[in-house]
């Protein structure tokens, strides 16, 4: 069998087990996606605060524009001729909100992913990674030299077992997690990882606060502000193209790590980095975060209201958060229930393996704090 048959036997394979993905044809007008001429609420957005579909926001961003500063490309590395001056304004803002020695940008959350863990780690390395951990961070890990393992799902017994068993056989050990997990949209106990941290010299925290930048804590900075660690955590990510309604990722760090990053992280030296239009915006709204409180207070208001709805209806629901899982168990139930959800009008998307494990298929909801409380409770009247 040729390679390109081989392919074709494949994507039937998918096709049969109702894996097959392909990418939707959707039209965006403001909250709501226009799919197959039906126009739908979209409840599967990463835009936690409503701010990509703020039109004002955009407007009053547009006035501070001018030809001069709408520059739509770097041209560069920054390691070359592509470190404009707003890039070292948005670290310096960042690391100020953090109350961190510095911050590092990156082209975006994979990037950051990627290429933190290859550059920091060496065969002498052990990293220590939540199950569930993104996709990303995992390239990450198999992209370094390191040796890992994988614990159970926020399993931190499980984790103080093989940090005793282990740390000693190794020069380093890295404790990898997110503080939101995209899938369940439950939380890591962080306070606990810091005192697990803390029980050996050579342990260092990494945490992932893509789905939380933004969206949690009383600044909008995520759940180790709300935890109270930010200081405590090593490397702290998190990404601009959620909650902050932009592109692009960031560390905040002690400045060795970030001198270290610049001078070893492929995934920042080698690719073009961000339009300083761009960074603006980013800028422009990580200014204005610690202003969005109301969202977040009505964001957790509905996000309560649809957890508990499930719960009354029978579903699991490890959520801790504003990512909501329905789940339904197998794929093909899980695709007729979104598209009866679809049906009327609630634009919910199913989510399969290799995403989830095998027997989890599940509705993911990904609430914003654009949608109204009467929206979830229409929404929770035919689910079922
Ligand atoms: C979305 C996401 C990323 C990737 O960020 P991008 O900026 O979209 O590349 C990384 N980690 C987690 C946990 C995410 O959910």
């Amino acid at each position: 069998m040729s390679i390109i048959e081989q392919m074709q036997q494949e994507l039937q394979e998918l096709k049969e087990s109702s894996n097959l993905r392909t990418l939707p044809n959707l039209i965006h007008e403001g909250q709501d996606v226009i799919a197959n001429g039906q126009r739908m609420l979209n409840l599967s957005s990463n835009d936690y605060l409503g701010l990509a579909t703020d039109r004002t926001l955009r407007e009053e961003f547009l006035k501070e524009l001018t030809a001069d500063s709408f520059l739509p490309t770097s041209s560069s590395s920054r390691l070359l001729t592509g470190n404009f001056t707003i890039y070292e304004k948005l670290e310096q803002t960042l690391a100020e909100l953090f109350g961190t020695e510095t911050a590092l940008v990156f082209n975006s959350g994979y990037h950051a992913n990627a290429g933190i863990l290859p550059a920091v780690s060496d065969a002498q390395t052990l990293i220590l990674a939540d199950k569930l951990v993104h996709a990303s961070l995992i390239d990450g890990i198999r992209l370094s030299t390191a040796k890992y393992i994988r614990y159970r799902h926020n399993d931190l017994k499980q984790l103080e077992r093989l940090l005793a068993e282990n740390h000693a056989a190794y020069r380093q050990v890295i404790i990898v997690t997110e503080s939101i997990f995209s899938m369940d949209g439950d939380i890591a106990d962080l306070k606990e990882l810091v005192r697990l941290k803390h029980m050996y010299e050579n342990v260092l925290l990494y945490v992932d606060e893509a789905h939380a930048f933004g969206a949690r804590g009383e600044q909008g900075l995520g759940c180790a502000e709300e935890a109270r660690c930010i200081r405590e955590i090593d490397f702290l990510v998190g990404t601009f193209g959620k909650a902050a309604a932009s592109a692009g990722a960031y560390i905040v760090c002690r400045r060795t790590i970030r001198e270290y990053l610049v001078n070893r992280m492929r995934t920042l030296i080698f690719t073009t980095a961000l339009p300083p239009v761009n960074i603006a915006w980013t800028l422009f709204v990580v200014r204005r975060l610690a202003g969005f409180r109301e969202r977040r207070i009505h964001l957790k208001n509905i996000s309560n209201i649809l957890r508990k709805a499930l719960k009354e209806k029978g579903y699991t629901c490890p959520s801790d958060s504003y990512i909501v899982p329905m789940i339904v168990g197998k794929s093909s139930d899980t695709i007729l229930k979104a598209e009866e959800l679809q049906r009327h009008g609630f634009y919910a998307l199913p989510v399969r393996p290799p995403t989830v494990p095998e027997g989890t298929s599940r509705i993911r909801f990904s609430l914003t704090a654009e949608i109204r409380e009467e929206e979830i409770r229409e929404l929770i009247k035919i689910i079922i």
